[in-house]
């Protein structure tokens, strides 16, 4: 682990892992010049592992229509999922689309290999994590409120009052599966009831009538508005699991162009992910940029846009993604999203580092003397007068 790592917990992948341990040996050896940049969870290095799918002639399919994709049903709430096995591209990040019906819960269950991050699209839904230290965090959630859970921390979601919820589960690792999660049921349905009566000190019988396999979905009557103590009493967290995103103030570059978003350094828990709401007026445009430090997954709340993607060597496609579609853009990649629509578009975008960084074209030419881009493009200096001499990030039309 780095010394100057504060944020510490360290959830991530086990790719994620074995960079974080690079990256401490990089600095130990004094390769990393500015090595206190270098948090847990950093990609650095991410470019360096080859992939062959980002090495054919051409570039991979980069979308994936989310919602048109069948999922897991229990009456009118469903979990539909986007990993490498229907997006190959998306390695980095996989997510899920969920829908919890009044009463029902998402049973209690961990992810062995990620972290999640969610967004509530509407309605209310209850958490219950509990920590290894046996902290258990109790959060109430609304529209436009994120939560985090580090990997591996067992977890639980309810929804709230008499109204459907919908949510967007983020995961930062494109291989886990929101099938392959590790319920509570599940386990518990495959051990001897012998071995939980000695494990837990209750009669053999206790376990006569629990559940013969994995529940996943659970129905109940609608949760208490005051949440109950937990068993073994009220012991919290120290960091909380929950930020309101839609309540902070947004970036707004123009009238229709507005981005929410929170790193590690405003939401603290949240170590490895980033997360954004980005809205863009008809015809407005997120300029073409990359991510220096992490892959990007996005998903279409409402509206259609246009995405480009560019990946060296002549390789560029685009496509267009309407409400309920999911992109992804490997990390360093180049890429614009475009509102290509006749409404206002949202756009849910979350990255894979808690540090968000970007480089904007328009930024990067700013940056040159004329001359430079002169010689580069083989043009008058004069030519680049009329060049923007700032950050644009959005463009209106
Ligand atoms: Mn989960
Ligand atoms: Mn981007």
């Amino acid at each position: 682990m780095n010394p100057s790592d504060h944020t510490n917990p360290a959830p991530g992948t086990d790719r994620r892992d074995f960079l974080a341990g690079m990256t401490a040996l990089a600095g130990a050896a004094g390769l990393l010049g500015a090595s206190e940049r270098v948090v847990a969870g950093d990609t650095s290095f991410m470019n360096n592992v080859p992939d062959p799918l980002l090495a054919e002639k051409s570039l991979p399919e980069f979308t994936f229509a989310l919602e048109k994709s069948p999922g897991r049903t229990l009456g009118g709430s469903y979990g539909k999922e986007a990993t490498v096995k229907q997006l190959p591209i998306s390695k980095g990040i996989a997510g899920v689309s969920m829908r919890l019906e009044p009463g029902v819960m998402r049973e209690m269950h961990w992810h062995a290999t990620a972290a999640e991050w969610a967004f509530v699209v509407s309605g209310r839904v209850r958490t219950t994590v509990v920590d290894p230290q046996g902290r258990t965090g109790i959060d109430d959630f609304g529209p436009g409120d994120i939560w985090y859970f580090p990997r591996g921390h067992g977890h639980m979601l309810q929804c709230l009052g008499q109204e459907p919820c919908q949510l967007i589960l983020v995961f930062d690792n494109g291989y886990f599966s929101e099938f392959g999660t590790f319920s509570i049921s599940d386990w518990l349905s495959h051990v001897p009831p012998a071995l939980l009566a000695k494990n837990l000190g209750v009669p053999e019988a206790t376990f006569r009538d629990f559940p013969k396999d994995e529940v996943y979905f659970a129905k109940g009557p609608v949760p208490p508005e005051t949440p109950a103590a937990p068993l073994g009493g009220v012991q919290p967290p120290p960091l909380s699991h929950r930020h309101s995103l839609l309540s902070q103030k947004p970036f707004e570059t123009f009238p229709g162009g507005r981005e929410w978003r929170v790193e590690a350094k405003d939401f603290p828990i949240s170590a490895t992910m980033t997360g954004a709401i980005l809205e863009l007026a008809p015809k407005a445009l997120r300029e073409l940029h990359w991510h220096p430090n992490a892959d990007e997954w996005q998903y279409l709340l409402a509206g259609r846009i246009r995405a480009t993607l560019f990946g060296s060597r002549g390789r560029y496609r685009e496509a267009t993604l309407d409400a309920g579609d999911v992109g992804y853009i490997p990390q360093g990649y180049g890429h614009s999203l475009e509102n290509v629509g006749s409404d206002p578009a949202r756009i849910l975008i979350v990255f894979n580092s808690g540090m968000y960084e970007t480089v904007n074209l328009s930024q990067w030419i700013a940056g040159q003397p004329a001359d430079v881009l002169a010689v580069n493009f083989g043009r008058p200096a004069a030519t680049f007068d009329a060049f923007p001499k700032r950050n644009v990030f959005m463009a209106g039309d």
